[in-house]
């Protein structure tokens, strides 16, 4: 075992890690060692080929497939240098002041959020697109949900240079994208922050971590040789995302407990849904997502966004198969598509815990209230995609695999209800939250409102997992602003000791 003696260790280098690496970059300038343990790769600028099932296997746990423990849902997070923020789309928004007020931690304010929220929009050059930028698929929803008089947004995203190839959640090819790989990891690095890549966190250990570095055939060489290390750290901040955070905590047999650690997961879980048009519309190429729509956030709890998958995702999103499936994919060129995202609320029974082997096993029943949501979902989105022209509808829970526009008038009876069920229809899900939620009691939640686990002043989580509810909105933005309140909080306990 390879001993390492460090001030502040970070173990994940995604949306969180990334967060805390650039905000305590200053100390590492001044002389404190910091590092940040990475289990994936740092994969080098010709290995982000754009190929869909090469690139689902270098950048994604489990592929980007992981499923719930009853099937019913694949879970998509990123496994590299930048996390998910590799291949996010890149979508900046801010969270609305009510989730914060809802989310009732006390001595959390939407105003800090915010505040620390804007300098992530800054740092990550985050913007509107040019409208001569925009697709068809882009413009066609913000058409569809004009003409039916619905609220459409255009989304500010990161980007610097977007050429437009398409292919930002297969990791950007044209290094445009704004993740923490391209811009808080490298600034941390200059500060004098080691990132580690190839190194798993087996364990958090009293004050360390127990971690191993594996030989990998891709990306570039690690920092550390390949071995076991026990690290020594003052602070212990762990950012591995909601799913492996929870799982790390529980395999780590801390020295106190944790009632609600794993609990509280929610997902945002997602349809992609897709229409067919008379002719081709440019789908692939240009940004994949422009707009969104939440006129239905409040009461039918779900948002509409934009999107462009690629054909394996998009073949495995398609209820059916054989002849109709294999026929309305041959024309992709064709296809308009959107993206459902309901918003779940906070149970405890939705959880992250771990196997036999300590690997993280998901729990996640999808309520009523969610299936009634991606059902009113359903239906409006066919209603975006008429209005947009489109000439038929796939809708997962459709009577038939194919919807047209003559029937448009009988959406409420040719999508029943009764077709919206775990296992019919193809659920996804990419926004990751809770699992080690902030709060003030140990009942009901694992760390204070600065990411401190409670009884435990070396041990803190700075990550999607922090959340107490799901944010409503795409949450990357807050999960920085979350973290760059912890290292904060991080900074402070190392100057007192
Ligand atoms: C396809 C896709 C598209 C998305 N698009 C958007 C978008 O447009 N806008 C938006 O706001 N959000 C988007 N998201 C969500 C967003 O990317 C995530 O919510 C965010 O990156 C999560 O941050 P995190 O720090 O919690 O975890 P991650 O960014 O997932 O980082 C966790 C890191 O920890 C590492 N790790 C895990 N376990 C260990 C261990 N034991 N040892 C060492 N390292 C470990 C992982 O390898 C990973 O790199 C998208 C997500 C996906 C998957
Ligand atoms: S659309 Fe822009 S950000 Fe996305 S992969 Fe292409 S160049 Fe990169």
């Amino acid at each position: 075992m390879i001993e390492k003696e460090l001030d502040v260790v970070i173990i994940g280098s995604g949306a969180g890690g990334g967060a805390v690496a650039s905000a305590l970059g200053p100390l590492a300038a001044a002389g404190a060692r910091i590092a940040v343990l990475e289990w994936g790769p740092k994969l080098r600028e010709h290995e982000f080929t754009g190929q869909e099932l090469e690139m689902a296997r270098r950048l994604y746990f489990d592929r980007g497939g992981m499923l719930t423990r009853d099937l019913g849902m694949t879970l998509a997070f990123g496994r590299g240098y930048g996390g998910s923020t590799v291949v996010y789309t890149g979508t900046s928004l801010t969270v609305p002041p009510r989730v914060i007020v809802k989310w009732n931690v006390p001595g959390l304010d939407s105003e800090d959020v915010l505040r620390r929220s804007e300098k992530v929009l800054e740092q990550n050059n985050v913007h509107l697109l040019d409208e001569a930028l925009l697709n068809d698929n882009n413009r066609l929803f913000r058409d569809g949900c004009r003409r039916l008089g619905w609220a459409v947004e255009q989304f500010p995203i990161n980007v610097k240079g977007c050429q437009g190839a398409g292919l930002c959640n297969l990791g950007c090819p044209n290094a445009a994208k704004q993740g923490t790989n391209r811009v808080q990891l490298p600034a941390a690095e200059r500060q004098g922050v080691k990132v580690v890549a190839n190194c798993r966190v087996e364990r958090v250990e009293e004050r360390g971590c127990v971690a191993t570095v594996v030989p990998s055939p891709l990306g570039e060489p690690s920092a550390w040789e390949p071995g076991e290390y026990r690290i020594r750290a003052k602070a212990v901040v762990v950012c591995a995302g909601a799913v492996n955070s929870p799982a790390l905590l529980l395999r780590s047999k801390l020295p106190v407990a944790l009632p609600a650690l794993g609990l509280y997961f929610t997902a945002h879980p997602a349809l992609i849904l897709v229409a067919q048009h008379a002719r081709a519309i440019t789908n692939h190429q240009g940004h994949p997502k422009s707009f969104y729509c939440d006129q239905f956030a409040r009461t039918d709890r779900f948002l509409l966004e934009t999107c462009m998958y690629f054909p394996f995702t998009t073949a495995k999103s398609l209820a059916g198969f054989g002849a109709e499936h294999s026929k309305l994919m041959s024309g992709m060129d064709r296809l308009q598509m959107i993206l459902v995202l309901a918003l779940d609320d906070a149970r405890p029974e939705n959880r992250v815990t771990i196997g036999s082997r300590g690997e993280p096993v998901v729990d996640y029943s999808l309520s009523e209230r969610v299936l009634d949501s991606l059902h009113e979902a359903m239906k409006a989105s066919a209603r975006i995609f008429f209005a947009a022209g489109a000439e038929r509808v796939h809708a997962p829970a459709g009577q038939r695999f194919l919807i047209e526009s003559s029937e448009r008038d009988r959406l409420d009876e040719l999508i029943p209800r009764s077709g919206v069920k775990p296992g019919k229809v193809p659920i996804a899900a990419a926004h990751l939250m809770g699992g080690c939620r902030m709060g003030s009691s140990l009942t009901d939640s694992v760390t204070d409102c600065w990411g401190q686990v409670h009884g435990l002043p070396w041990l803190y989580v700075a990550d999607a997992s922090l959340f107490p509810g799901c944010a409503e909105i795409n949450p990357y933005v807050t999960i920085m602003a979350l973290a760059d309140r912890v290292a904060e909080r991080v900074a402070a306990s190392l100057e007192k000791n």
